[in-house]
C-alpha cells in the first residue's frame, strides 16, 4: 500500500517564510513539563519523539510574556538563552518547524508579586481570586513591549516563529470582548477600538523580528453572552490580514467559561470545532489552522482538500501515537494507536502531575517508557497473560513486540475486559477503540489468544511458563460503605434491585423500573456512565454522592459538565455532601453526609432500581492461590490497584517491556 491518497496533507507548504514539510501541526497545549518557567528535558524530549514521528510543525505551549502574568515558561527567564537553543535543536534535527505561542492571562492569571491581574476592564475572571485592575495606556505599552522583546528573543534562540495567543479569554481576548471590555477609550466600544491592543502587539511584535520569522495569533469564538462570535472573529482577523500583520491563523474554540469545548472530550464528533472555525477560515487568503479531534491524515487530508485550512492541528492523537504520520505514510495507518478523547491523562493530568496518556504509556516520560525504548528480549521466554482487559493485553502486546512467546488466557469469549462494559454507556462507544487496537495488535504480533479459558491454579502450573502475569480485574465492593460515613453502610444492600455498576452493564436486572438512584462513592466517571445509561433507558434518576461535586475525578478531564448538559433535561437531580442511608423496597432513604447518625434530617426518593458505585477490589483469589503454592507472578492494572484506565495500561506496559 502507497501513501499516494495523502495528496494534500503530506504536501510542504509556508508560514510567512518557514517552510513546512506537511500540514500536520501539534497546536499549543499545557504540558506541565516545564519547570520553573524554563524548558525540561522532559519538555524536549515530549515533543522530539513527535518531530521523530514526522510531524511538520509544533507550536510550544505558553510562554509567559510579563511578570503580571506569570505561565509554564516564562519569556524572561535569563535560563531560557541556554536552554531553548538546545530544544529548538533537538526539535529542528528530524526536521520539525517550531513556533511559540506568547502569552498573558490578563484576569485568569495572577502576577507574581500578589499585586492584581491586569486586564481590559475590572470584570473578574473565572479563576482568579481578586477583581482585575484595569489597564492604563503605560500598562498597555509596557505589555506590547514585552511582547515584542519576547518575539526577538525567541528568533535570536532558533524558534522559527510565534503565535500570538488571542483565544480562549486571554488577555487579548479580554480587550476584544464586550462582557470584559468596558473602556471607553480608545481600546473599547467598537470592535475596532477592542482589537486595538491586539493590532498594536501584532505591529510591535512584527517590527522586532525578520520576515524570515512567522509571527501569527490564535483566536477562538466562545459563544457566551457579549463573547466572541465566529462572524467578529472573521471582522477582526480582516482587519489583521488588511494590514498584513499575520502569517497564519489558529483557530481554536471556547474559553474558560466553555472550557469543556476547548479540548472536546468522547462525546464531541470528530470536526466538532469546525461549525465556528469554517465561517472564520473559509474566507481568509493567509493560512489557517483548523483543530477538533481529527484522529487520522485522511481527515486532514480532506479539509485541505475541500478548502476548509491550510494545516490541521493532532494533538490528541499524536500524544496517543508520537508516529502517527510515519506509519501513515508508511501504509500502515491501521497501527496507529488511537486517542479515544478521554481527556484523563493529557488534559485532567489523572495519571500524573503533568500530561500523560491513557493509550499511550510513553507519553510524557518519553524518556523512561514507550515503544521507542522496547528492547529485544536477550532470551527468549514463554509468557503467560492471565486476563484480556486492557492491562493483560498490553502486557502481552509489549513483551510479543519484545520477540518472546506469549499465551494470553482470557475467561470471557471476548477481549476487552471492564472496558467493554465503560463502553455501554452513552457517548463511551469510542472507548473500544483503544482495546480494539490492542486486539487487533497481539494478533498481529503472533500472541497466541485462548478464549474462554478461566485459568484456575492448577491450569497456570501446568501451563509451566516462564513468566505468569495476572491481570484478572477487579470486582464491584457492595458492602454498602461510603468513605464519608464509614460506620454506617447503606443498610438493604443484599436486594434483587440493587446492583453494581458493573451488574447493571451486564443486565443483571430484567427490568429497570421507572426511577432509579445511584449512589456514587468513586467520584469518576462510573458513576456519571450508570446515570446517563439509566436515563437513556428513560428513567427518572437522581444522583446521590457524599462528594462536594458532580464527578470530581472527572472534572479536569473536562467530562463533568458536558455531561451534566446532556442529562439535565427534567429527569435528573443531583444530591451532593449526601449519602444513602437505608435501601427500601422502592426507594432510597438519604441524608446529608454531615448529619449525625440517627439524625432525622432524611429524604426519601423513588428508586425501582439502585446502583451503589463504589471503589472495586482487587481480583486477587487466582494470586493468592499461586503464591500459597509458592508459584511467582506479576499483577497488573486492576489486580494490583483498580483505578484509572491509564494506570492499567501503564502497569501492562512496564510488565511486558521488563519480562
Ligand atoms: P484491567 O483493566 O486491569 O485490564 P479488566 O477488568 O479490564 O482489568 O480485565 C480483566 C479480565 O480478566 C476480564 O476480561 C476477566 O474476564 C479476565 N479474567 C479474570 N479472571 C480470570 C481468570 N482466572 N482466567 C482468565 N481470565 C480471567
Amino acid at each position: 500500500m502507497t501513501n499516494a491518497h495523502y495528496t494534500h496533507v503530506l504536501t510542504p507548504t509556508r508560514i510567512g517564510n518557514v517552510e513546512i514539510k506537511n500540514r500536520v501541526v501539534r497546536p499549543g497545549h499545557a504540558t506541565a513539563l516545564p519547570r520553573m518557567g524554563d524548558v525540561t528535558e522532559e519538555l524536549i524530549a515530549y515533543h522530539e519523539a513527535r518531530a521523530k514521528g514526522g510531524v511538520g510543525l509544533t507550536i510550544i505551549e505558553i510562554m509567559g510574556i510579563h511578570p503580571c502574568g506569570p505561565g509554564p515558561l516564562l519569556a524572561f527567564n535569563p535560563a531560557l538563552e541556554e536552554s531553548y537553543p538546545r530544544m529548538m535543536e533537538r526539535l529542528h534535527r528530524p526536521g520539525m518547524k517550531v513556533f511559540q505561542q506568547l502569552w498573558h492571562p490578563g484576569h485568569v492569571g495572577m502576577p507574581l508579586d500578589g499585586s492584581p491581574p491586569w486586564s481590559a476592564s475590572d470584570v473578574p475572571g473565572l479563576t482568579a481570586t481578586v477583581a482585575p485592575i484595569p489597564m492604563t495606556k503605560a500598562m498597555i505599552d509596557e505589555t506590547i513591549a514585552a511582547y515584542a522583546t519576547a518575539a526577538r528573543n525567541l528568533e535570536r534562540w532558533g524558534g522559527d516563529g510565534a503565535e500570538i495567543h488571542a483565544a480562549h479569554g486571554y488577555l487579548p481576548a479580554q480587550f476584544l470582548s464586550l462582557n470584559c471590555n468596558k473602556r471607553d477609550d480608545e481600546y473599547g466600544g467598537s470592535l475596532e477600538n477592542r482589537a486595538r491592543f491586539l493590532i498594536e502587539v501584532l505591529e510591535a511584535v512584527r517590527a522586532s523580528v525578520s520576515r524570515d520569522f512567522a509571527v501569527g495569533i490564535r483566536i477562538s469564538p466562545d459563544g457566551i453572552a457579549q463573547g466572541l462570535e465566529a462572524d467578529d472573529l472573521l471582522r477582526v482577523a480582516r482587519m489583521i490580514e488588511a494590514r498584513g500583520l499575520a502569517d497564519f491563523f489558529n483557530v481554536s474554540l471556547g474559553n474558560y467559561q466553555t472550557l469543556r469545548r476547548i479540548v472536546g472530550g468522547m462525546h464531541e464528533p470528530m470536526g466538532y470545532e469546525l461549525e465556528t472555525s469554517l465561517p472564520i477560515t473559509r474566507h481568509l487568503k493567509t493560512p489557517t489552522i483548523v483543530l477538533g479531534r481529527f484522529r487520522t491524515l485522511e481527515e486532514a487530508d480532506q479539509l485541505i482538500r475541500n478548502g476548509d485550512c491550510d494545516l490541521v492541528g493532532l494533538n490528541r492523537a499524536t500524544i496517543a501515537d508520537p508516529d502517527l504520520v510515519n506509519k501513515s505514510i508508511a501504509g500502515h495507518a491501521e497501527q496507529v494507536r488511537p486517542c479515544i478523547g478521554c481527556n484523563q491523562g493529557c488534559v485532567g493530568h489523572e495519571l500524573r502531575p503533568s500530561l500523560g496518556c491513557v493509550v499511550n504509556a510513553g507519553a510524557g516520560c518519553e524518556n523512561e517508557l514507550g515503544d521507542h525504548l522496547l528492547k529485544p528480549a536477550t532470551e527468549r521466554k514463554r509468557v503467560l497473560v492471565i486476563g484480556g482487559g486492557p492491562a493483560g493485553m498490553e502486557a502481552a502486546r509489549t513483551a510479543a513486540l519484545r520477540g518472546h512467546s506469549v499465551v494470553l488466557a482470557e475467561a470471557r469469549s471476548r477481549l476487552g475486559g471492564a472496558v467493554d462494559l465503560a463502553a455501554m454507556a452513552p457517548t463511551r462507544a469510542g472507548m473500544r477503540d483503544f482495546t480494539l487496537w490492542l486486539e487487533q495488535e497481539i494478533y498481529r504480533l503472533g500472541v497466541e489468544v485462548r478464549l474462554s479459558t478461566y485459568m484456575d491454579a492448577d491450569d497456570v502450573a501446568a501451563e509451566g511458563a516462564d513468566v505468569v502475569i495476572l491481570a484478572t480485574g477487579a470486582v464491584p465492593r457492595m458492602d454498602g460503605i461510603q468513605a464519608s460515613n464509614p460506620g454506617e453502610p447503606i443498610t438493604g444492600m443484599d436486594q434483587p434491585h440493587v446492583v453494581s455498576s458493573n451488574g447493571l452493564f451486564e443486565g443483571e436486572l430484567r427490568d429497570l423500573g421507572k426511577s432509579a438512584v445511584v449512589i456514587d462513592d468513586a467520584g469518576h466517571y462510573e458513576g456519571v456512565a450508570a446515570a446517563e445509561y439509566l436515563l437513556s433507558k428513560g428513567l427518572d434518576v437522581t444522583f446521590v454522592t457524599r462528594h462536594i461535586s458532580f464527578a470530581p475525578r472527572v472534572e479536569w478531564s473536562l467530562m463533568s459538565e458536558a455531561a451534566l448538559l446532556r442529562m439535565d433535561r427534567g429527569h435528573f437531580q443531583q444530591r451532593l455532601r449526601s449519602r444513602g442511608i437505608a435501601i427500601k423496597q422502592g426507594s432510597v432513604v438519604i441524608a446529608p453526609v454531615y448529619a449525625s447518625p440517627g439524625s432525622n434530617v432524611t429524604e426519601v426518593i423513588p428508586a425501582d432500581t439502585v446502583v451503589f458505585v463504589s471503589l472495586n477490589r482487587p481480583d486477587r483469589a487466582l494470586f493468592d492461590e499461586l503464591i500459597s503454592r509458592g508459584m511467582k507472578a506479576q499483577v497488573v492494572g486492576d489486580c494490583n490497584s483498580p483505578r484509572f484506565l491509564g494506570f492499567a495500561t501503564r502497569q501492562g506496559h512496564i510488565a511486558g517491556a521488563t519480562v
